[in-house]
């Protein structure tokens, strides 16, 4: 087979080193003889496995102690409702910069008052909202740091009066993040740090068990409530166990090539290799304003004059062994993500398309 590039925007791409280790544990888990899939949560192979991905979260975000780490079943979606059943006390306070973060705004409001404070989605999403006011009644406000879908992003952590909630679902471990300016952060595994089926949440735990005067659900069902799986050490119920297993892999790939300085690094260096080229080729304009561009996930469509080019772009990437460049519908043209695993290399690839297509048309 010929060397694919893989782009797709979720699930992600892996490291090599921990699809290859997954692989061995499925067939044998810790030399036990039983495979991953097979084995008990309760084994003590399986509790080292659930510390050492706590402690990896913990090491490679430098996560303090009154931060608990959990991971959970359910996706970032899960979260949607999760978050303001255990944070929403009277009001809460949303940024609106996409479609994930309006579904997770329309969870809050069955649980309370809910105030979008600014929205792009006058210009489809394409920028972040800036200058607006944070409300200081609400109990919490809410940001999406990385439109998946849209492909900007909100790249420096943000200074917030009340409580800062934030969905990280495609930027988590991308770069440093000053952990201690959030009250909650969540997302799914799936966009950069392992496989679909688990979600981590990171909650400073004080800001837990303070819903007293709300009508709406003021006891949370067991599964709900944070401090069953803070207490549980996420073990309440059955854990994800494979895709843990495969988040413990791919963070130990990130922390022994070098942790979040060394990734950032590598991330920026393949954005702006994609970025150039999309503003120097004739034939692609990017789709969002410069200075909210995604490092993750980078939009682009056919410039003015070309755009009948599109699909006969679309077989040439494909033919050269891009997989997963179909923008979303909602944006149309082409998405690349550059998650973590992604590598120089898969970029370069894509740019050589695009230029050898240029050479061809413009
Ligand atoms: C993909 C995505 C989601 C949804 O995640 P699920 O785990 O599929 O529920 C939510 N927020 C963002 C920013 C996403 O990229």
């Amino acid at each position: 087979m010929a060397k694919v590039h893989i782009f797709n925007a979720g699930p992600c791409i892996l490291p090599k080193a921990a699809t290859e280790a997954t692989r061995k544990a499925i067939e044998n888990f810790d030399n036990t003889g039983v495979g991953l899939l097979e084995i008990s949560h309760r084994t003590p192979g399986w509790e080292r496995i659930m510390s050492e991905t706590v402690q990896l979260w913990r090491d490679l975000l430098h996560i303090p102690e009154n931060y608990k780490i959990l991971f959970l079943g359910g996706g970032a979606s899960t979260q949607f409702f999760t978050v303001p059943a255990n944070l929403l006390n009277k009001k809460a306070a949303y940024l609106q910069t996409g479609v994930w973060a309006k579904k997770a705004a329309k969870e809050a409001k069955i649980f309370g008052e809910t105030e979008i404070v600014a929205s792009s989605e006058d210009k489809n999403y394409s920028y972040i909202p800036k200058n607006y006011t944070i409300p200081t009644d609400a109990d919490y406000f809410h940001i999406t740091t990385n439109n998946t879908i849209y492909g900007t992003e909100i790249k420096e952590d943000i200074d917030c009066p009340i409580n800062l909630v934030a969905d990280m679902s495609s930027d988590i471990m991308s770069r440093p993040v000053d952990v201690t300016k959030y009250a909650l952060i969540y997302g799914g595994a799936q966009k950069n740090v392992g496989p679909a089926g688990v979600t981590f949440v990171i909650v400073r735990e004080d800001v837990l068990g303070k819903i007293t005067d709300r009508k709406n659900l003021p006891v949370l069902p067991t599964m709900v409530d944070y401090r069953t799986h803070i207490d549980k050490e996420s073990m309440f119920n059955t854990p994800p166990v494979s895709a843990i297993f495969v988040m413990h892999e791919t963070l130990k790939w990130l922390k022994d090539n070098g942790g979040i300085e060394w990734i950032q690094k590598r991330n920026q260096e393949k954005a702006d290799l994609l970025y150039n080229e999309i503003d120097r080729n004739k034939m692609f304009v990017g789709t969002v304003a410069k200075e909210d561009r995604s490092l993750m996930n980078v939009c682009f469509v056919m410039a003015k004059g070309y755009e009948d080019k599109e699909k006969e772009f679309m077989e040439f990437a494909k033919a050269n062994g891009m997989i997963g460049i179909k923008g979303h519908r909602s944006v149309g043209g082409f998405r690349a993500s550059l998650y973590n695993a992604c590598e120089i290399e898969d970029v370069q690839a894509l740019v050589d398309c695009m230029q050898e297509f240029e050479k061809k048309n413009a």
